[in-house]
């Protein structure tokens, strides 16, 4: 029987929500929490002990028995440390549960095996993880029963950020300040903060538990290392418009009930392009929230695929030719009085304003385009970016033809004469009729890594495994840098005795002009496109490793120091964890294609060629005269077998050696930049041949599941 729920009843059951809080906490404690939750004002020990007590009995209320801090460290997952909150047994042989303000606030795990890229020396392993009250507290049911999750920060004992919460807090911050020194121009005083608003889309693969567990590659790697395409008329596409298995449902349902429970407000479920490949994207929340929601999301979607005999992966590329998965970031920016600043408005006031930020993360787009980009390169979604269905690495924006019509025209009409009062008129009125125009949202287009959908810009770049707070951190400190230079501008015009509206339409068209090259409509994964992009000097990112160079290029890192969001030090320490990661990714995909094809793939190719052999010796003894043109096709074909064997060998012993050679080098960018190029090439290389051998082999004996299987759930 299949369990029935009413989503309103369980949603945030398992949350200590604001409505927990209220209903739980002394008024004053509650309001000294709000306080700090909106304004950041510091908690004294005295209020966190009361909040802490509260929390505590809730969880255990609801079966908890340890708590823990739960943070993302730079490995891309989450961590955490589990504590129970036993005291020490009491004389009588009872004991007592806590739980403090200090434990609340502040914790001491034992950091050293996670990557600090030298900012925190291993010996020393003092890291310390930092209540972030800004996203609430939850209890996680699992197998290891019920635990209270506390979001927090990861530090070092230094203060640098160990993680992906801090500097995302951080953009947020800045983002926010420069938004409301902007909104203030706009005459708007009663918006005390103006914050991301986010809503991550997060495409997914499933395969049978029985099958990705006879595949080592998708085991230690996500992804398969090699898998020929089905042949000809067989192309996958058949699946797409395929019903959905109901064992796939019963999971989905699974892991949406639990996300409900969680809070998290799960609102879409579709197929995607691939067969068994399918999205799942929330309602939008604040950025802080909703990056906490889908990485629990991720965990949960692990854990309970588990349960369902499935496994999911979040790998960008885990069939090759096959399309990849990406995570659309969809980001806006909305102030506590409800106004999306990327929203049209209904006048034209409200509409200078929407044109304002607009034109600013046009803006900021162009002028850190590469940044962007380069935010969410990994060595996994290198295999997507760069390919047939995901843009290239090269950064653009699509506005839609409306919008950007309608960008042309201002940048004709607020031209530098001075305009009449009647022109000026005409232009407004037509400014206060965006709206209307705008309504038919069905103008998209999904080749574009960055584009506006008529009330948002949705990163499309971003990979399936990354944490959105790699892109979105770059995204707020740019767009914050923008709009700190456009106040500046207008306010130079405004003290030159240009009217206040005057000056901002100048000064925006301004930016229209200055940003004009990276706004492109087109097909994004055309070739006529990369030539265009060169055409007009826009920086592509050619590989991982400069990726992590431009990142950290003295042009960004002043961006981010500039807004206190990375200094210099975590910049370098991102830097070095990015690449020695990229190593150990390589490195890990190369032993385990190496121990597959010369523990798999080798033997039964050769097995199947001592078969054929046999066959062509069995014909010799009985038509000694006739055999050689019978077994013309055999003989051929243990002649091919030969050959990719001998191949595969040759480059296994080709890529170790390469490997061997880099491991010795000391230089991290040429250890990293030879794997990149050096051993990756054999893994292609490799592949080529055990692809090759796949189609010859019969099928009887193939030890591991093809492509067709692994994409089939029954
Ligand atoms: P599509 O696939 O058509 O782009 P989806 O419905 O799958 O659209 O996902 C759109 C995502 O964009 C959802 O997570 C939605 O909540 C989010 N979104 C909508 N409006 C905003 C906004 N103002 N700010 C951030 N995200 C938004
Ligand atoms: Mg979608």
């Amino acid at each position: 029987m299949s369990e029935y729920f009413n989503v309103a009843d369980i949603f945030g059951e398992d949350v200590f929500t604001d409505k927990v809080m209220q209903e739980r906490l002394p008024k004053k404690v509650y309001r000294a929490l709000r306080k700090t939750i909106e304004e950041g004002k510091e908690l004294d020990l005295a209020t966190a002990d009361v909040i802490a007590a509260a929390m505590k009995d809730w969880a255990i209320e609801k079966g908890a028995t340890h708590y823990t801090h739960w943070f993302q460290p730079l490995t891309g997952v989450t961590a955490e440390k589990h504590d129970s909150f036993i005291t020490a047994p009491r004389e009588d042989g009872t004991i007592l549960m806590e739980f403090s303000g200090k434990e609340l606030i502040k914790g001491e795990p034992d950091a050293s095996s996670f990557p600090s890229g030298g900012l925190r020396a291993t010996f020393e392993a003092r890291g310390y993880t930092a209540w972030d009250c800004t996203s609430p507290a939850f209890v996680r049911h699992d197998a290891a029963g019920a635990t209270l999750c506390i979001p927090t920060a990861f530090c070092s004992y230094t203060g640098e950020a160990l993680d992906q919460k801090t500097p995302l807090l951080r953009s947020m911050e800045a983002i926010n300040k420069e938004s409301l020194r902007l909104l203030k121009l706009f005459g708007n005083t009663t918006s005390k903060k103006v914050t991301p608003s986010v809503g991550p889309e997060q495409e997914y693969f499933l395969v049978d538990a029985e099958k990705f567990l006879k595949r080592k590659d998708l085991i230690f790697t996500g992804r398969t290392l090699f898998g020929a395409k089905p042949p000809k008329g067989q192309e996958l596409d058949d699946h797409y418009f395929g019903a959905i298995p109901s064992r796939v449902l019963e999971y989905m349902k699974d892991f949406e009930l639990q996300a409900y429970r969680l809070g998290i407000p799960i609102k879409t479920r579709h197929n995607e392009v691939a067969p068994n490949q399918f999205e799942c994207a929330p309602v939008f929340e604040e950025a802080n929230i909703a990056v906490d929601h889908n990485t629990l999301l991720m965990t949960l979607m692990r854990r309970l695929a588990q349960k369902h005999k499935l496994r999911v992966l979040f790998h960008e590329k885990p069939f090759a030719g096959v399309n990849g998965s990406g995570k659309h970031c969809n980001w806006s920016l909305l102030t506590d009085t409800g106004v999306n600043l990327l929203a049209p408005g209904k006048t034209p006031k409200n509409n200078i304003q929407f044109l304002t930020f607009f034109v600013n993360t046009i803006m900021a787009a162009h002028n850190y385009g590469p940044l962007f980009m380069a935010s969410i390169a990994t060595q996994s979604n290198s295999h997507r970016l760069g390919s047939h269905e995901a843009p290239p690495a090269v950064m653009s924006v699509f506005t839609g033809s409306t919008l950007s019509a309608i960008l042309d025209s201002l940048e004709e009409r607020l031209s530098d004469k001075k305009l009449t009062p009647d022109e000026k008129t005409e232009i407004k009125l037509d400014i206060g009729k965006i709206p209307e125009i705008l309504l038919d949202n069905t103008d998209r287009n999904r080749t574009s890594p960055f584009a506006f959908t008529g009330n948002r810009f949705e990163f499309r770049a971003t990979g399936s495994s990354n944490n959105c707070a790699a892109p979105l951190i770059p995204i707020n400190t740019a767009v914050a840098e923008q709009l700190t230079l456009f106040k500046a501008e207008v306010d130079k015009l405004i003290d030159k005795g240009v009217k206040k509206d005057e000056a901002i339409l100048q000064i925006i068209r301004k930016y229209i002009i200055e940003s004009k090259k990276i706004r492109f409509e087109g097909n994004g994964y055309s070739a006529e496109w990369l030539r265009e992009a060169d055409r007009r000097g826009l920086e592509s990112i050619q590989s991982v490793p400069d990726a992590f160079k431009i990142f950290s290029s003295k042009a960004y890192s002043k961006l981010f120091d500039k807004h206190k969001v990375f200094n210099e030090s975590e910049i370098h320490a991102r830097y070095e964890i990015n690449m020695e990661n990229l190593i150990k990714k390589i490195q890990i995909e190369s032993r385990v294609l190496a121990d597959m094809a010369a523990n798999h793939i080798v033997p039964t190719a050769i097995h199947y060629q001592n078969i054929l052999i046999k066959n062509v010796q069995g014909l010799k003894d009985i038509l000694p005269n006739e055999y050689l043109d019978l077994a013309a096709e055999e003989i051929r074909t243990i002649q091919t077998i030969a050959k990719h064997v001998k191949a595969i060998r040759e480059n296994t012993y080709l890529m170790v050696e390469a490997r061997k050679k880099y491991n010795h080098m000391d230089n991290l960018v040429a250890r990293a930049t030879g794997y990149s190029e050096d051993v990756l090439i054999y893994l292609d290389k490799i592949r080529h041949d055990i692809d090759k051998l796949e189609l010859i082999v019969d099928d009887e004996l193939w030890p591991l599941p093809k492509y067709r299987e692994m994409m089939t759930i029954n």
